[in-house]
């Protein structure tokens, strides 16, 4: 067996078991078929069933004779019955019995063929209707199948490919994800049929790997393929070639994809760990504009059990006090000094073991287990208290913004908690601004546009982050309820060195402008970025020009000498 999919089945001879104790028999049939077809045969049911676990997926029919020793025709269709996979292989029972087609049909059989096999154009008949039939029937029944690509969908997928580890046991196996580019760009520039072409000449390009190797593939998550293939010696070159074969039939020189490798599977992990390394792997893959793959390697494998220990790690930290939020200050750069007018809160990790860990590592981490949502409590609260504490202290409200992660905003329970959170600490909505990150935007905007809304009436200020990193398209700004632009900081690192950075951070202030709403440059590091983006109109400078985020204190004794 080369490959289980379907297409195989159109590509070659369909194979057909015959079931018969009588040699003879056995052979007659071999005769008429095997110009049409592959024959397999086995002389009893047992016999039967232990081909049929192995070539289940491949077999168009089976033709089985009524009375053997060991294990008789009624058993193995009552055995066929009683699984779930086999129930679609049509069976055609071997009878002498001259009024065998009733109770044929009443046990299961599609048809049948009477003995002696003296008429071979009719048997020959038969066993073609019987398949076809089958056929269109499971094209009609195929929910297993993903009905834009034809491959496998996600839950079958997972299923074969434990069954391909127990009937080719002796391979060894590799891992593979393929995932589209900027996939939701090709829909939003070219259209969805293009988007859908481009899906399915990812799928024939994933087929013709299936017509050489052991394997199965999927689609899911609409741009991302599974694949679980016999290994291979060179799998580099497996992926090189999906590479140019999907660049060859997408016909899009834009389009790019990315390709993680879990090579020689180790078989105590569950097929959803495996695919979840590939995945680990591409997520590796760093330029999104061109196409590339890479494996899982030791290094991601530490990297892994790291990330693991971190979140066992979590609870204790919390309650241990491990995390603690630095404040950066962000100044107002529009009269003739700049004037101080807030701060962004961002937590840290000091690790007893690791020592200081950035939120780059432990955040998009959090987003995935939901930790998350535990984290940025903490951290409002925190802030919160620290914004009350220099109010007391010094006499001035300095707001401060909180990263609101995009988890945090499907939460029912949001709105009350931030607004416990102002209210117990003596505060109101405007001292506490909202960071929400740009790709955040994407996906359910109906539902951000309704969270929001909420948000905004209660008060609270909405500044979205990051922007001009993610893809919003003008169309959606314009509808989204936001207070304040943070540009990327992509932008402003570039901004003095090249035109085209440039040109774009002037689109994003006129975009800002026609909106009514302010901006915010972070990252500001240099003197001439920050002249630069003064003299275009930026409103708001974070950076490291004017200072790196600070323990609450010391930006307590900044207020002072603000005073
Ligand atoms: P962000 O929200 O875009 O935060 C800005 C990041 O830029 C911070 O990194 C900040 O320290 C850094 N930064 C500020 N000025 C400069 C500069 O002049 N040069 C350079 N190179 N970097 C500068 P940090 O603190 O490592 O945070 C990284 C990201 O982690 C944040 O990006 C944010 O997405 C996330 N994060 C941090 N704290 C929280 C939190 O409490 N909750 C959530 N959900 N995310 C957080
Ligand atoms: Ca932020
Ligand atoms: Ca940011």
């Amino acid at each position: 067996m080369k490959t289980i999919s379907r297409i195989e089945k159109e590509t070659r001879k369909r194979k057909i078991l015959v079931v018969d104790d009588e040699r003879i028999n056995r052979l007659l049939l071999g005769k008429i078929l095997e110009e049409e077809y592959e024959l397999l045969f086995a002389s009893n049911g047992r016999e039967a069933l232990d081909i049929i676990k192995s070539e289940y997926k491949t077999l168009s029919i089976i033709l089985l004779d009524l009375l053997m020793p060991v294990m008789n025709g009624f058993e193995l269709l009552e055995a066929l019955e009683a699984e779930k996979r086999y129930k679609n292989i049509p069976v055609i029972v071997l009878t002498s019995e001259h009024n065998a087609e009733i109770r044929s049909l009443q046990i299961g059989a599609v048809d049948f063929i009477p003995k002696p096999y003296d008429m071979p154009e009719v048997i020959r008949a038969r066993v073609k209707r019987s398949i076809k039939l089958a056929e269109e029937n499971t094209v009609l029944n195929a929910v297993e199948n993903d009905s834009l690509t034809g491959l496998y969908n996600r839950e079958f997928f997972f299923e074969y490919a434990k069954d391909l580890d127990m009937y080719h046991n002796e391979l060894e196996k590799d891992a593979i994800v393929v995932n589209i580019n900027r996939f939701h760009l090709v829909n939003e520039l070219y259209g969805h049929s293009a988007g859908n072409d481009l899906l399915r000449a990812v799928a024939d390009s994933v087929r013709t790997l299936l017509r050489e190797y052991i394997g199965l593939a999927c689609r899911c998550d609409s741009d991302t393929f599974y694949l679980y293939l016999e290994h291979s010696a060179d799998p580099s070159e497996i992926a090189g070639r999906l590479i140019s074969d999907i660049a060859g039939r997408s016909g899009l020189s834009d389009v790019s994809v990315r390709i993680g490798i879990y090579e020689s599977c180790d078989r105590s992990l569950t097929m959803e760990q495996r695919i979840d390394r590939a995945a680990i792997a591409c997520n590796t893959c760093r330029s999104s504009y061109s196409s590339s793959y890479a494996f899982y390697d030791n290094e991601l494998h530490e990297k892994e059990l790291f990330c693991e220990k971190l979140v066992r790690d979590t609870d204790k930290a919390l309650a241990e006090g491990q995390f603690v939020v630095h404040y950066q200050p962000k100044f107002n750069i529009e009269g003739d000094k700049p004037r101080l007018s807030s701060a962004e809160a961002l937590i840290r990790w000091m690790h007893p073991e690791h020592g200081r860990i950035s939120p780059g590592v432990f955040i998009p981490l959090f987003e995935e287990n939901g930790l998350i949502q535990k984290l940025d409590r903490y951290v409002w609260n925190e802030a919160a208290k620290a914004v009350a504490e220099w109010k007391k202290n010094y006499g001035i409200t300095l707001p401060v913004s909180v990263n609101v992660s995009r988890v945090d905003m499907y939460d029912p329970g949001l709105e009350d908690e931030l607004l416990k959170i102002v209210s117990s600490n003596g505060l109101s909505p405007r001292d506490l601004l909202l960071e929400i990150t740009e790709s955040a935007y994407s996906g359910n905007s109906g539902q951000m546009i309704e969270v929001i809304g909420k948000l905004r009436e209660d008060g609270f200020m909405i500044e979205m982050d990051d922007f001009g990193s993610g893809y919003s398209s003008l169309n959606m700004l314009s509808s989204m309820p936001i207070d304040i632009l943070k540009l990327d900081m992509g932008f402003v690192r570039k901004i003095c060195e090249s035109d085209k950075d440039k040109r774009l951070v002037e689109i994003i202030l006129e975009i800002a402008d026609f909106l009514s709403v302010p901006v915010i440059a972070e990252g500001v590091e240099k003197e001439e970025q920050y002249l630069l983006l003064k003299s275009m109109g930026c409103n708001v400078i974070q950076g490291y020009y004017f200072s790196k985020p600070l323990p609450p204190e010391n930006l307590g004794m900044w207020l002072a000498r603000t005073k």
